[in-house]
Formats: C-alpha cells, structure tokens, sequence
C-alpha cells in the first residue's frame, strides 16, 4: 500500500512593482537590492527562502498572511523568491529577466506543488513586458501545468489585464486604501487555493472595465464614492456562490492598454452570476465616475490654514508620493513653509543623498548652509537654499506600529533632521513615503506635538496620521502623482476614457 501525502505543498512568491510610467528614471536592479521597500537581506535583488520568513513572520502584510495560513490550515510554504522595489519608473528589462528566471528557476527547485499562491501587485510595468503580472502568471502557468491552481492577492492599485484573468484561477484584490487589510487578503487568498486544491470549490472569475481611471486621492476607500463601492461589493461577496469582489481602483500613472478600474467577481462554478455582479457593480462605478474627481488646495492658502488654529495640521503633499514613483524631493511646499514663518512644524520627507552627506560632515550641532531637493528632474520644484542646524543623524531603521503593514521594518537610508529655524526637515537617502509615525519618533520628532505635518504621500499617511490630526489638507504641489489626470500626456491607455475625454 502506498501512503498518500496529506501536507499541501504550495509555492510561493512574487515580483512586485508599482510603475509610474510618467517618472524619468527607470527601475533597475539596483532599486530592487537597495530601496526602502526592498528588504534588508535582500542583497540579490529579492529574499530566499530562509530570509522570507525572518522578514514577514509576525508581520500585517500579504506574506505574513500566506505564513499564517499555512499553519492554520495545514500546508508547507514554499518561498521561490520574494522581490519588491519602491513605486518608481519602468522596471528595466534587466531586472525583470533577472528576477522572473530567478523566480522560475526556484519554482522548478520546489518539485510538485499543488499549488501557487502569489503576492503579486498587478500594477507592474516593464520594457519589453508591459503586462508585467500577466507574464508573470503565464510563465509560471507553463512550469506547474493547467490542472495546478494559482491564486494571487493583488494591490488595489493594480491594472487588472485580460490574461491575468485567464491564466489565474483566483486574484483577491485588497479592499482598503490606506492598504490596512494586506494580511487579510493574504490569508483569504490562502483559503480560496486551498479549497480548491482540494476540490471543494472550482473559483471562475468575471472581470468588467468600464472606461474609467481614478486620481489616487479619489481612490480613498474611507469617504465617498469609494466607501460605497467597496460596502456594495463586500453585500455582493455575501450572497451564496460568490467567493470573491475585487474592486480594483487601478493605478493611474500607468500609460498603459490595461490601466483602469477593474471589478472583478469569482463565483464557485457560476460563469453567468460572477458576470452579471461584475457588471452590476461596473455600472455603480461608471454612474460614481464624476465623484471620483478631487480639487487639492492651493499651496499658499494650504499653508495659511495650517498655521492657524488647532494642531496638527498635516498637509499632504500629494503631487509627490515616493509611493507612487515621486522623486520624493519636491521643495515647493517646503518653500512656502519656511518663507511663511512656519513654527513646530515638519516636513516629511525630503529625499536628498547629497544633503544627507553634507550635514552628517557637519555634524549634530552645527549649523549648514546647502541646497536641498528639486535635483531628480524638472518636475519638482527647484533645489531650495537653506541654513539649518543638525539636529538628528540616524541610520533610518524603525518598525511600523500604526495600522498599516505592522510590524515590518522600514528603511529610509542614512537619515538627518535638520531645523531650518523650527520647520525640522527630514532628509533621507532613500525614498519613503510616511505611512507610520515610528517615522518620525525614531528620530525624535513627537508629531503629534506640531502644528505643522507636511507628508509626501497621496492616501496612506492617513492611516496613522488621522488619529493625531486635527485637519488634513490635500495640497495642489507640483510632481508626478498629482489628481490632475488631464496634465499627463497619456498615450497607450485604451480611449477613450474618462476624465482624459469627457464621457
Ligand atoms: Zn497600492
């Protein structure tokens, strides 16, 4: 008698990317061995196998779900490689051929699995694969075969394509932005592979796209038409033989065929429900489209409001989110900050190797006079002249507490605070977008004891920051993530489609 092998074994893995087609520079290798999002450990361009484990057990994110899950239902992890770099440009045909047949390669050494379970993001862009996901999926289709399900969680902000669909046999999107649910949608993508390695389900998905992309400011699932969107999809969730809603608010710096929201419904084995709940909740969006459009403050009287009244007053600066490829070194709100006269305030944060380099010769204590950000490209503003005093020299390690990827460790590179007369600037070598307030406290800045909170960031920083907040302001700054989808000079999306032709 044979023994029959009762312990699943499920790889998994990812290459994860959000592109903004609009930045100038492009993603190498480079940023996936050195970013703020890329691991530590991850000297090779991604983590293996041993340093998978040690980076995301115990963590609020979509790996740390995959972990728990595979001892609440019973199954071996089989980490592949595990490879993130910061939102940023085009990923360089180099790096994505590196990282997929390095991928591939540990698939191959994991022997027969029953089944993949991948972190993907979906917003992914590179040379030569425009699809990045979708080839993904399809080169990993080709090594497990037709009858091994893949399944696959996906950032909100992911540009769902036509073969993405057809080669997966589950995609679970996330539901919230700030992206506070990635641990759950792990362990929920965990159980539908599950179920249907083991026969209990058969996942058949339904995907509908109305001509429609969404600024990321719009996409802020915490107030209306998003909220809406996500309530109508979570009751379409509930009803019997649905297994899945995924709104996909798709990311919009993408100039790309597949940019644009996406609602995807999977049933178990009900083509005909999935496809009418898909166009159900397609019309709602399309019917929302106009409500989806956002108007920033402008920046002088964003300033004025900030300085006047209760505190804190956080200002984001949302034309440049390092977490949607920003340069991360825009100097226009910083300016009129400092020409203001702002007091008890800091800006978080500027992105400025040079800088950084400068003040740690100068020292904590002493006082310097250089030119700060505006140095990656036209977009941003010019590079600001300021006399500061050091105050702060770190190596820019902390671990995020707040709501939003708990737990996991964060790198802003060598980091400085300099006070440039009570605006305290925090200059980093890498870019980070604030999303926790660990930021600020592991070098010694109290936020909540400022007037002032100047972020770069579009919609995350509001997980953490809008319990300390007194007001939050979405400042018009100039950059590459702004809401005004217009000023982008698209050329591949699919037209036409609204707001870039009026529908
Ligand atoms: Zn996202």
């Amino acid at each position: 008698m044979q023994l029959r092998r009762i312990t699943l074994r499920i790889a998994t893995g990812t290459i994860f990317h959000e592109t903004n087609t609009f930045c100038t520079h492009p993603t190498t290798l480079d940023n996936y061995k050195h970013d703020t999002l890329a691991p530590r450990s991850a000297r090779t361009g991604y983590l293996d196998a041993k340093d998978f484990f040690e980076e995301f057990t115990d963590t609020k994110s979509v790996a740390g779900g995959f972990i728990d899950a595979s001892k609440n239902l019973g199954f071996e992890l089989l980490p592949t490689i595990w490879a993130e770099a910061t939102p940023g440009g085009t990923v360089s045909k180099e790096a994505f051929d590196y990282l997929l047949s390095a991928l591939l390669e540990a698939l191959r050494k994991c022997g027969n699995v029953d089944g993949v379970l991948l972190g993907l993001h979906g917003g992914g862009y590179s040379e030569v694969h425009n699809d990045l996901e979708g080839k993904v999926l399809q080169e990993i289709r080709a090594v497990v075969g037709e009858n091994t399900p893949i399944a696959s969680t996906l950032d909100l902000h992911a540009n769902v394509s036509r073969l993405m669909v057809d080669v997966a046999n589950a995609l679970v999107g996330y539901d919230t932005y700030p992206h506070v649910d990635m641990y759950e949608r792990g362990l929920e993508a965990s159980e539908i592979l599950v179920s249907t390695i083991k026969g209990r389900i058969k996942p058949t998905m339904a995907m509908e796209k109305p001509p429609l992309i969404l600024p990321l400011q719009g996409q802020f699932t915490g107030r209306c038409p998003m909220s809406k969107l996500i309530e109508t999809a979570h009751a379409v969730e509930k009803e019997k033989s649905v297994l899945n809603v995924t709104v996909s608010a798709s990311f919009p710096l993408t100039d790309c065929i597949d940019t644009g929201i996406a609602l995807i419904v999977t049933t178990d084995n009900d083509v005909d429900l999935a496809r009418n709940k898909a166009k159900q909740l397609s019309d709602l969006a399309w019917s929302l489209r106009r409500d989806f459009l956002v108007t920033p403050t402008p920046i002088d009287r964003a300033v004025k409001e900030g300085m006047t009244g209760p505190g804190p007053v956080v200002l984001a600066d949302i034309g440049d989110n390092p977490g949607a490829g920003g340069a991360t070194d825009g100097t226009a709100l910083l300016r009129a900050l400092i020409q203001a006269g702002a007091d008890r305030t800091v800006v978080a944060v500027i992105r400025d190797p040079e800088a950084v380099s400068k003040a740690i010769q100068t020292g904590v204590g002493n006082q310097v006079t250089m030119k700060i950000g505006g140095k990656t490209d036209k977009f941003h503003g010019e590079p600001l002249e300021v006399t500061g005093y050091v105050r702060v020299i770190s190596d820019g390690l902390f671990r995020h507490r707040g709501p939003m990827a708990t737990g996991m460790e964060m790198r802003m590179g060598k980091t400085v605070v300099l006070d440039v007369k009570g605006v305290e600037v925090i200059l980093t070598e890498l870019r980070m977008q604030p999303m926790d307030l660990q930021l600020y406290r592991s070098v010694g800045i109290e936020p909540s004891e400022k007037q002032v909170i100047a972020v770069k960031s579009s919609v995350h920083y509001r997980a953490a920051h809008t319990p300390i907040a007194k007001k939050i302001i979405e400042v018009n700054t100039p950059g590459i993530t702004g809401p005004n989808l217009k000023r982008y000079m698209f050329q591949k999306v699919k037209r036409p489609i609204f707001p870039l032709d009026d529908m």
